[in-house]
């Protein structure tokens, strides 16, 4: 075992953690792996200076089985750099929403793959996952990826930084959570237009898409993962007055 295993979520969802070091604090970049009936579903693949590890830590969780299918959220390379060396090595099945685009994955030189819709529901491996229209993206063709036999939410691009030595940290109770700051230094390097947003419409968003779908897992690519549901409405709190921090300091 390596002294960084994939952590443990609830109903068989692994975060495998990686991050990178900012000037001060540091930002996640970390894909996830659903234990589903019929093989394992890898969200998301990492990025590619992170490729040699997270090889080697997926493989921890799924042995020799394999990876039996991934899903992106959209073709930034931070999120798809690794779809080609990994599928070298797992052989799985491919789950894009930029399929018909010019940037499909055929010819990004992934190989062959399935267009998924935005909210279509499909069953993947055993596993029934759906795909909402996120709040908050930088592409339009961004889905997220619910997991319905978890209530896992993954989500892209919406995340927070964190403070060294709270890499590993899982997110289950207020105290644990990101700090109104954390999101909004991270919003501001990321997701620059965040300063354009009204943060009572993105409430209602918020509100909407947690009312959608029973969400007891919040888990993104770019942040801890957030574990309760009373928990996750108390960082979707944050996250709406870090957009109207961004916004009421940008006015003119
Ligand atoms: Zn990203
Ligand atoms: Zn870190």
């Amino acid at each position: 075992m390596s002294e960084t295993p994939a952590i443990e979520l609830p109903d068989g969802v692994y975060w495998v953690d990686q991050c990178y070091e900012m000037t001060e604090r540091h930002h996640h970049i970390s894909p996830y792996l659903v234990d589903a009936p019929e093989g394992y579903v890898l969200v998301e693949t990492g990025a590619i200076e992170h490729q040699d590890v997270l090889r080697e830590r997926i493989g921890e969780v799924v042995g020799d089985a394999g990876v039996a299918a991934a899903v992106f959220s959209h073709y930034d390379l931070p999120h798809v750099a690794n779809a080609r060396a990994f599928r070298e090595g797992w052989d799985f099945d491919l789950y894009t929403s930029f399929s018909g685009t010019s940037a499909s994955p055929e010819a990004l030189g992934m190989g062959p793959s399935t267009g998924v819709m935005h909210d279509e529901t499909r069953e993947i491996c055993g596993r029934t996952l759906s795909f909402p229209w996120p709040p908050l993206v930088d592409a339009a063709h961004s889905m997220w990826v619910y997991d319905h036999g978890s209530k896992t939410m993954f989500v892209a691009d919406m995340g927070h930084y964190h403070w060294p030595g709270d890499c590993r940290v899982v997110c289950r109770s207020v105290d644990d959570l990101p700090s109104v700051d954390d999101i909004r230094a991270y919003n501001e390097d990321a997701l620059p237009f965040v300063k354009y947003l009204d943060a009572e419409k993105m409430r209602g968003a918020f509100e909407e898409l947690v009312d959608t779908y029973d969400v007891e897992v919040w888990a993104p690519v770019h942040g801890n993962p957030i574990v309760g549901a009373s928990t996750i409405d108390a960082y979707l709190d944050r996250a709406v007055e870090a957009i109207a921090e961004t916004a009421a300091a940008s006015a003119p």
